[in-house]
């Protein structure tokens, strides 16, 4: 009977043990935290033996095949030791894979991941197709592919992820832009997480199209040096060579990627803003692969609902708008953020939190442009106060959530927008990026009661 090691209990590493059972494996799962209660409870019920607290090595280095949890880092002393025993670690996406003749439909890219892969699972479902989202997105694969298969899947991939994958196949993969990211995982070499990114291509045939944002200069630079049998698509503002999706002189995003062309007016778009333009046009192409009829797409692209805590239209307070993209935890998201909003000096901006060693330079003159005041939120404000200072008209520092949204409050007028896209990570006053918007939405909900 093959033996199944899993590292980490998560929603992967719990739905791969399930799997894994289900095929008939020898399954332990070992996890060094402790593993939510809700998780624990279904490996008992599964009979699945785990431990928690910790890694006993006996039970773990007599594995065939160890699925690791993305979180994970290769340098891992464990995950070292295993691999200088031979024995193999994969993903839990690579494991699941094996298991299903679904078709695969897999987003990666710095920033969008999510908002993308739930746009296309929305556009899949409209148009009457079995797809469900995966990866980081909802259950995860394994735990489907197990108990509740679907026709398609509209797979999240971020790097840590592909890190671990090695047979899988994509038959649409979306790599919608690389940005300096987690680079502190990649020993500060952008090329290693390039490499990492480009993982979502391997086995992919003529057959397989792989649709990538063709203004990325990292995407392109990477691509002159490596060869890919898939066919390729590409989405801009201009039509060049290979471009399925470019923006026509009528302000139409077309999608040109099969049969008849499709141009919905981008005022008619559901997401705003240029990032969001490209999201769609990614969208577009995969459905229009899939053979979703035209209408069945320009309905489901103006008609989304958008996804939590990116760009998220929270409320109008006495005409001013407050907008939550706790999301944005680089330096990347936020300029997306700030492009999209409205010209001139009306955005009073809250950043802060934990730096991941941010570059404020690249969003310089957007805060030039459009920022009337910043307003840092975080233990920790003074580079964010050093660099804007000069910048604009005003700057204030808080410590909480309540003392930053006051300040927001006193600092904007009406027809003005407040933006919470904090370049940064939660964990100085939050638990997670949610925990951050969801205080606070209920704080700018509780303005106007
Ligand atoms: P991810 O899952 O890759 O982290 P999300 O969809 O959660 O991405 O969006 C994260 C942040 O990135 C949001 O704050 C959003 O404003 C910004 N964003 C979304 N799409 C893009 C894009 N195509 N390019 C750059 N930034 C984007």
């Amino acid at each position: 009977m093959k033996r199944l090691v899993i590292l980490g209990g998560g929603e992967s590493g719990v739905g791969a043990a399930i799997l894994g059972k289900d095929k008939g494996m020898d399954v332990f799962l070992s996890d060094s935290g402790t593993l939510a209660r809700h998780y624990a409870d279904i490996l008992r019920a599964e009979n699945i033996p785990f431990e928690q607290g910790g890694h006993t090595e006996a039970l773990i280095l007599n594995a065939d095949e160890v699925i690791k949890s993305p979180g994970i880092p290769p340098t891992a002393p464990l995950v070292e030791k295993l691999v200088a025993n031979g024995i193999p670690v994969i993903s839990e996406i690579e494991f699941a894979g094996r298991y299903t003749d679904a078709k695969m439909v897999c987003i990666t890219g710095s920033n969008g991941k999510t908002t993308t892969t739930t746009l296309i699972t929305h556009v899949l479902t409209s148009g009457g197709v079995d797809a469900s989202p995966a990866g980081n997105v909802g259950r995860s694969l394994a735990w489907q592919v197990a108990r509740e298969p679907h026709d398609v899947y509209v797979v999240e991939l971020s790097s840590f992820q592909l890190e671990n994958m090695y047979d899988f196949k994509a038959n649409i993969a979306v790599l919608l832009n690389i940005t300096p990211d987690h680079l502190d995982r990649y020993d500060f070499e952008m090329q290693n997480y390039v490499n990492a990114k480009f993982r979502i291509i391997r086995n992919m045939t003529p057959d397989d199209v792989f649709i990538y944002w063709q203004d990325d200069e990292v995407i392109t630079r990477q691509l002159e040096q490596l060869h890919t049998e898939a066919t390729r698509m590409t989405f801009g503002l201009a039509c060049e060579e290979n471009t399925a999706a470019y923006v026509n002189a009528e302000n139409d995003m077309v999608i040109n990627a099969r049969h008849e062309p499709l141009a919905v007016p981008r005022a008619d778009l559901a997401l705003n803003g240029l990032h969001n333009l490209y999201n769609s046009m990614a969208a577009g192409i995969s459905a229009q692969l899939l053979d979703i009829r035209n209408e069945d797409i320009r309905h489901a692209l103006c008609d989304f609902e958008g996804v939590p805590h990116r760009l998220e239209y929270v409320a109008t307070v006495d005409g001013v708008r407050w907008v939550n993209d706790s999301k944005a935890t680089n330096v990347n998201s936020t300029w997306y953020a700030l492009e999209s909003m409205p010209a001139g000096r009306t955005t009073v901006l809250i950043l802060g939190g934990k730096d991941k060693g941010n570059d404020y330079s690249e969003i310089l003159p957007l805060v030039e442009r459009k920022v009337k005041a910043i307003v840092a939120m975080g233990l920790h404000n003074e580079k964010i106060i050093d660099f804007f200072t000069g910048h604009v008209p005003e700057i204030v520092s808080t410590d909480s959530l309540d003392a930053a949204v006051a300040e927001c409050r006193r600092l904007s007028a009406e027809g003005d927008t407040v933006l919470l896209s904090p370049c940064c990570a939660s964990f100085d006053l939050f638990t997670s990026y949610v925990n951050r918007g969801d205080l606070f939405k209920d704080a700018v909900k509780s303005l106007s009661r």
